[in-house]
């Protein structure tokens, strides 16, 4: 069965004039160089429309399928490895004659035709820049020494729209180099432990780098309590599945 969020059209900050939910749920927020629209389908799975051009990030059964048409891919970044992330019939769904697929190396051998990007590599792709960022866990470990995500190996991505900052985080803990993003205008942050984030490492990530918008993705809880309180009086708009 399809599991279909919606964000509620609450008041929002400068940047967003309107919220809607033709499928999924979706926002919309004004650039620099004309309207980007996000869409949060589910779990992982994040698309942009800016102009014409498409951006999926981790695109995964079913997920793709929330939208009745979902559109192609321009591009298609995958953060990491793992079944919730990289699905090669999702990434098919969505894939068009010359979709650009850049991942960090760990995807390369199961996705032919991926571009490599490491943590710290930057590149552009039809006007949108595309900066990849390292993912990984300090405390959630698989057995004792060994992270459910290493070091250097899994990218979170800042994509930048007409000026428009936006981080999407994949599975990443309140990390070092998380903390330390600039100018970030809208975050979408995973809340799953032990694979990514406790409340408290969600809200420690957001009050460091300060996003204008926040979205919490990749969540298997629906009592969001905790975190609304951790971050009472930031500032930060927190847009949360519902
Ligand atoms: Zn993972
Ligand atoms: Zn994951």
């Amino acid at each position: 069965m399809k599991k279909i969020f919606r964000i509620g059209a609450a008041a929002s900050g400068l940047l967003v004039y309107g919220a809607a939910g033709g499928h999924g749920f979706s926002d919309v927020f004004k650039t620099a160089e004309g309207d980007l629209k996000i869409s949060l389908p589910g779990h992982a799975t994040v698309f942009f429309e800016f102009g014409g051009t498409t951006v999926w990030v981790d695109p995964t059964k079913p997920y793709v399928f929330v939208p009745d048409h979902p559109p192609k891919a321009d591009v298609i970044l995958v953060s990491h490895e793992h079944g919730d992330h990289l699905d090669l019939e999702g990434i098919e769904a969505v894939k068009k004659t010359g979709t650009r697929i850049i991942c960090p190396a760990v995807c390369a051998g199961p996705l032919p035709g991926g571009e490599i990007l490491a943590n710290g590599g930057k590149t552009a792709v039809l006007g949108v820049s595309i900066e990849a960022v390292p993912a990984y866990n300090l405390a959630g470990m698989r057995s004792p020494g060994v992270p459910f995500h290493p070091k250097g190996s899994g990218n979170g991505y800042v994509l930048t729209f007409g000026g428009l900052r936006v981080y999407v985080a994949g599975d990443t803990e309140n990390v070092p180099e998380v903390k330390a993003l600039k100018n970030i205008d809208v975050a979408v942050l995973p809340l799953m432990t032990p694979y990514t984030m406790t409340e408290e490492m969600l809200a420690d990530a957001a009050r460091a780098f300060k996003p204008d918008v926040l979205y919490v993705y990749h969540t298997r809880t629906e009592d969001f309590s905790k975190l609304r309180n951790l971050l009472k009086d930031s500032g930060i708009d927190l847009r949360l599945p519902s």
